[in-house]
């Protein structure tokens, strides 16, 4: 099944492309974490196959005992770019949304300590619930925004993007060095502190300048 960015609106169907994922970028997470953040962003991706939308549901996998959340701001890109500099970074964004970047801590765990991938930990189907996009002419400044998650109604994360270790600019200029971004791809920024666990029954809200704009909850 291929996955929409305007899930309700035929006539724009951009398909979700690769899900490309910074790690370590706000310094108090990466502080709860025992680490640090890196100059250069470090970078992971998860399937496209993971992305589930606003009212559906986060399943936990058999193979994990610990689900953790991570809320996030993503980055959707609208136009192909490959190379791109700072200064026109922004010209190749379609818009923003508030993701949340489902871990299965346990998995992870293990892999940091054997030096394995973390494609199993972050990878599993419904591991990426994606809010609506918010087109970027309705938000301005994409370094200056609050994002939120909030578990069973108690906020668990509040944070503003101004917190990241590189600014928006920089990240697309830094993975487009890498590999070509094309319409429909989502960047996922890393996430600040405050991650925790989520177990079966949960409510999650997470948004974007306090509006709620992804509700799921979790099923086994
Ligand atoms: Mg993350």
């Amino acid at each position: 099944m291929v996955n929409y960015i305007f899930k309700e609106d035929s006539r724009r169907n951009v398909p979700i492309g690769k899900l490309i994922c910074l790690a370590r970028t706000y310094k108090k997470h990466a502080d709860e974490m025992h680490t640090d953040v890196t100059d250069d962003p470090l970078l992971f991706l998860k399937p496209a196959s993971s992305v589930i939308f606003n009212g559906e549901s986060i399943i936990i996998p058999s193979m994990s005992q610990c689900l953790h959340h991570e809320v996030e701001l993503g980055i959707v890109i609208g136009k192909k770019c490959k190379n791109v500099s700072q200064q026109e970074a922004l010209d190749y964004v379609l818009g923003y949304l508030i993701a949340l970047d489902i871990t299965a801590r346990d998995i992870q765990t293990e892999a940091k300590k054997n030096g394995w991938p973390w494609s199993i930990a972050k990878g599993f189907d419904t591991f990426a619930p994606i809010g609506e996009i918010v087109l970027k002419e309705n938000l301005p400044d994409p370094n200056n925004v609050d994002i939120f998650l909030k578990v069973n109604e108690e906020i668990r994360q509040k944070s503003n993007t101004s917190h990241m270790a590189y600014s928006i600019e920089r990240i697309i200029e830094f993975i487009s060095h890498i590999m070509t971004l094309e319409p429909g791809d989502l960047i996922m920024t890393g996430t600040p502190e405050g991650i925790g666990e989520i177990t079966k029954g949960d409510i999650l809200e997470a948004g974007l300048s306090n509006i709620c704009l992804l509700k799921v909850d979790v099923k086994s």
